[in-house]
């Protein structure tokens, strides 16, 4: 059985203490860190505990799955695409997601900004960015960021609002630790060059999960995406 509203609201609560300090430790306001809960494999009662909370958006990973429950949760939430994305299902997606985060080709660039363009719409993207170099992880290559970017912000049917990653899992917990903070350096480090390169603000850095958001908050992470410690185990 999926867990009860009271459940997730003590969850999210103390999620959210855990941000405030991983805040203060790292001398920045608590307000520039998002909390995005992750519904995917979820029912769509995750998502109504979501809005019943107060946060404005969920993330998903699926396209369908996230078409599937918007129409049953209803349009009280923003939906944002953090899977990965095939060109094919670009007009699927630019139709039903408030912002796509797992942005990582020019390829795909060109077939969400011609869709978004039918559908007479500014669709809001982050560029996933393959900052810890995992060979098994979707994002686009560092050296390749530039051209990605260039060409997305040649779009005016695309807003370009950030970058996100995915750190990679290490062979033991210290491994995976030092994977993350060197990830998402990387990613903040990243993002500064292009942000001055293309003369683009860029303020967006989507980083950190259930176990490695602390480092990404000390990071600068401005939206942390939990799915985990708020929901419980996936199936
Ligand atoms: C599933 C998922 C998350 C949430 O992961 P948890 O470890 O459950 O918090 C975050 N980001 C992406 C891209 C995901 O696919």
């Amino acid at each position: 059985m999926f867990i009860d509203f009271e459940t997730f609201r003590a969850r999210a609560d103390k999620l959210r203490g855990l941000m405030q300090d991983a805040c203060r430790a790292a001398g920045r306001d608590p307000a520039s860190v998002k909390l995005l809960p992750v519904t995917k494999t979820h029912p769509p009662a995750a998502a109504e505990y979501v809005v019943r909370y107060g946060l404005p958006a969920v993330g998903e990973n699926r396209v369908q799955e996230a078409v599937d429950k918007r129409a049953a949760v209803g349009d009280a939430l923003r939906w944002e695409l953090i899977g990965h994305l095939q060109s094919n299902k670009a007009k699927l997606a630019a139709a039903h997601f408030d912002r796509i985060q797992s942005v990582d080709s020019e390829k795909l660039v060109k077939h969400l900004a011609r869709s978004a363009s039918d559908q007479g719409k500014v669709l809001p993207v982050l560029l996933q960015i393959n900052a810890g170099n995992d060979p098994a992880k979707f994002g686009a290559e560092p050296e390749d960021a530039p051209r990605l970017l260039e060409t997305a912000l040649a779009q005016p049917s695309l807003r370009v609002e950030g970058l996100m990653t995915i750190a990679p899992l290490g062979a033991t917990p210290d491994e995976t630790k030092a994977h993350a903070r060197r990830t998402f350096a990387n990613l903040r480090r990243i993002r500064d060059d292009l942000a001055a390169r293309c003369a683009v603000p860029l303020p967006e850095l989507s980083m950190g999960m259930t176990g490695d958001f602390a480092d990404a908050i000390a990071e600068g992470s401005t939206i942390i995406r939990v799915g985990t410690a708020l929901f419980g185990p996936r199936e």
